[in-house]
């Protein structure tokens, strides 16, 4: 294409509610063959809510939602938030935190009135040996069992609760999915949380490969995995933790509406966070290009 086509497509693109980095960008849109596709925020609205408080024997569900509340307070994951305003609905004012600590893709902690308090997957406590009694165990199956995510809470080497947390899909995600599809793209769902939540959010966007549990550094491993398999990989994600995927991937896409982090590694960004935007993307740079297929 010559320079005037490809910066015309790229106006084109900011009237879309694209905006590409550099005219070259238009060029790996147009190539590519496979959609990785970030969940929470990316297919799903990343707008979580506190749904249900499972408590240990000897514990109480205020205890819970003030500790779990106030560590998750500094968190800006969806998860984080939700926790934090439903914890303030619940049970009042939150105690302060210090120490503060993000383990990315696992949970929170910190110290709250001298108590470490741990927030986060079944996996972060396992790494740290905390005994978490049937009661949370199977609060947190029923949970993944309904497509919903459960933060245990724990302190003092053991698991006090189980904060279940349900987000919902975009309402435009799975017609995005299908116009990827009718694209001659391979939709992938790519996941932190739960292979169960990974599933019911695959099958409500007519998504059927998903690779779910994989710690954000993985993310990476993820894309140069399809790479590797002589794939040409766009990566859809808003995250912090999506940053190193969406850089690594031949073409990175941001949500407009998702972190800082994942803007600037991205080669485009789709200004209002809806999926159907990167179907508009992927036509424009076909049809800029003068490969309609
Ligand atoms: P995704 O890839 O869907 O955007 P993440 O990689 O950010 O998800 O997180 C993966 C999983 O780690 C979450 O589903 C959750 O179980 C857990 N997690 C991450 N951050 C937190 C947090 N601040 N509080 C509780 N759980 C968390
Ligand atoms: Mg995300």
């Amino acid at each position: 294409a010559t320079p005037t086509a490809l910066l015309v497509g790229t106006g084109r693109g900011a009237q879309l509610g694209i905006l590409i980095k550099g005219p070259e960008v238009l060029e790996s849109t147009r190539r590519v063959d496979t959609i990785v596709l970030d969940k929470t925020g990316t297919v799903t609205t990343g707008r979580m809510s506190l749904a249900e408080v499972h408590v240990a024997k000897g514990t109480t569900e205020d205890e819970v939602l003030r500790y779990a509340g106030a560590v998750e307070h500094s968190s800006e994951h969806p998860i984080a938030k939700a926790v934090a305003d439903g914890a303030r609905e619940r049970a009042g004012e939150l105690p302060v935190v210090t120490e503060f600590r993000n383990t990315a893709g696992l949970g929170v902690s910190g110290v709250v009135n001298g108590t470490v308090v741990l927030a986060g997957r079944a996996a972060f406590l396992a790494d740290r040996s905390v005994a978490v009694d049937d009661r949370l165990t199977l609060a947190k199956v029923n949970a993944e069992k309904q497509g919903a995510t459960a933060v245990f809470v724990a302190w003092d080497g053991a698991a006090r609760g189980v904060l279940v947390v349900s987000d919902t899909i975009k309402p435009t995600s799975a017609q995005a999915v299908a116009e990827l599809r009718a694209l001659g793209l391979r939709p992938v769902l790519l996941t932190g949380d739960n292979a169960g939540a990974a599933e019911v959010v695959a099958e409500a966007a007519g998504i059927t490969e998903v690779v779910a549990e994989v710690l954000p550094e993985d993310k990476v491993a993820a894309v140069k995995r399809l790479q590797g398999e002589g794939r040409v990989v766009a990566m859809v994600g808003d995250g912090v933790n999506d940053a190193a995927a969406l850089a690594q991937a031949d073409l990175g896409l941001a949500m407009g509406t998702g972190t800082d982090a994942a803007i600037q590694a991205g080669d485009l960004t789709l200004v209002r966070g809806d999926l159907r935007a990167a179907v508009d993307a992927i036509r424009l740079a076909r049809r800029t290009l003068g490969t309609i297929r």
